[in-house]
């Protein structure tokens, strides 16, 4: 099976298991876990914030970030189809307590995931009586996963952040795949996160961590972090033995990120050459409509490749654990299986 359902399907790598049984640790409730303090200096670092504070999943580092920006009944503004909105099972309302307002993706070829400056301009100052919600945070995603993997460059992400923050929102960034953004650019993450507030990256998309996502932002919003992440259950004890992993998956994964790109892209191609109808991929999400999700899945199960749906689409991720012999190799499966092209193809 070749198994590109999702890049967080990939195991870990002898020196992180290495790692992990070495890891310096201590109770990172009582008194902090010197391997997690680490990697937290590390990211701070990579993000140019002053702090930072590592959460067992992506979707709790979203939730703290979310928590500490918003109040009840606030009205929070985000790209439509945002992980936060349609993948956290609605915590963004009932635990952070915010209304979510999905934002169009702006019409311009390349801007799929990407809002326009004009409607967070016009989100952040739609005002009212005072029975009228406050508008007061905006949440980016940088790649955005439902539009494909789509990236938003360091400009661009620069305008929103300053139109939010000049109408007096605050911007947090879901940043699970920040590194392939900033590889594909060919920039550095710190230039891409700009001056939003807080930065949630993953170290277990891609980098091929088996846990772990690190928030990252001001000195005292970590500090009011650690207390919430710890009011969710996210306090953990000698977690330098996740975090061991974490920073094995960085120095590993960081210089061959971009790998998981040229991947898509020989995917992509591929496909395209057999009559399949793909979004063009920014980055290593590949995004393919077909007559019938269903259909599509079980016939590329069929020949030994596993898929997954998103947002109305074939999905396929590229990772670590997969080479370019796997894609031929995939590739070649497909070819060889009509009823798996006809899954696949548009209905002519
Ligand atoms: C996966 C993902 C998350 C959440 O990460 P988990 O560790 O699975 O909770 C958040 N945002 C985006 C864009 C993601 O793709």
């Amino acid at each position: 099976m070749i198994d590109l359902r999702s890049d967080t399907v990939t195991r870990p790598s002898p020196a992180m298991r290495r790692a992990m049984a070495d890891a310096p640790v201590g109770d990172d409730v009582l008194d902090g876990d010197p391997t997690l303090r680490e990697l937290e200096h590390v990211v701070a670092g990579l993000t140019g914030r002053e702090d930072a504070l590592w959460m067992p999943s992506g979707s709790m580092s979203n939730l703290v970030g979310l928590m500490l920006h918003l109040r009840r009944g606030d009205r929070f503004i985000a790209p439509a189809h945002a992980h936060v909105i349609d993948s956290e099972l609605g915590t963004a309302a009932w635990i952070a307590q915010g209304m979510p307002v999905e934002l169009p993706w702006a019409a311009a070829p390349g801007t799929q995931g990407i809002p326009s400056v004009e409607d967070v301009v016009a989100a952040a100052t739609a005002g009212g009586p005072y029975y009228t919600l406050r508008p007061s945070l905006l949440c980016l995603e940088n790649t955005h996963n439902a539009a494909g993997g789509s990236v938003t460059d360091a400009a661009t992400h620069h305008r929103l952040v300053d139109a939010a923050h000049s109408h007096g929102l605050a911007v947090h960034l879901d940043g699970a795949r920040i590194w392939h953004a900033a590889a594909a650019l060919g920039v550095e993450v710190r230039e891409l996160v700009g001056d939003a507030d807080t930065v949630s990256v993953c170290l277990s998309k891609g980098l091929g961590a088996p846990v772990g996502s690190v928030l990252s932002g001001s000195a005292a919003h970590i500090t009011e972090a650690r207390r919430i992440r710890k009011m969710l259950g996210g306090g953990v004890r000698q977690g330098g033995v996740l975090g061991a992993a974490g920073l094995v998956a960085l120095e590993e994964g960081l210089p061959r990120i971009d790998d998981d790109r040229l991947l898509a892209a020989q995917l992509a191609d591929g496909l395209a050459a057999l009559g399949c109808r793909v979004v063009p991929p920014a980055t290593n999400i590949l995004l393919v409509a077909v007559p019938d999700l269903a259909a599509g899945l079980a016939a590329l199960e069929g020949v030994g490749v596993l898929a997954s749906t998103m947002n109305g689409h074939v999905r396929f991720v590229t990772h670590r654990d997969v080479t370019p012999a796997d894609v031929d190799a995939a590739l070649a499966a497909i070819t060889a299986s009509p009823d798996t092209l006809a899954a696949l193809r548009p209905i002519s």
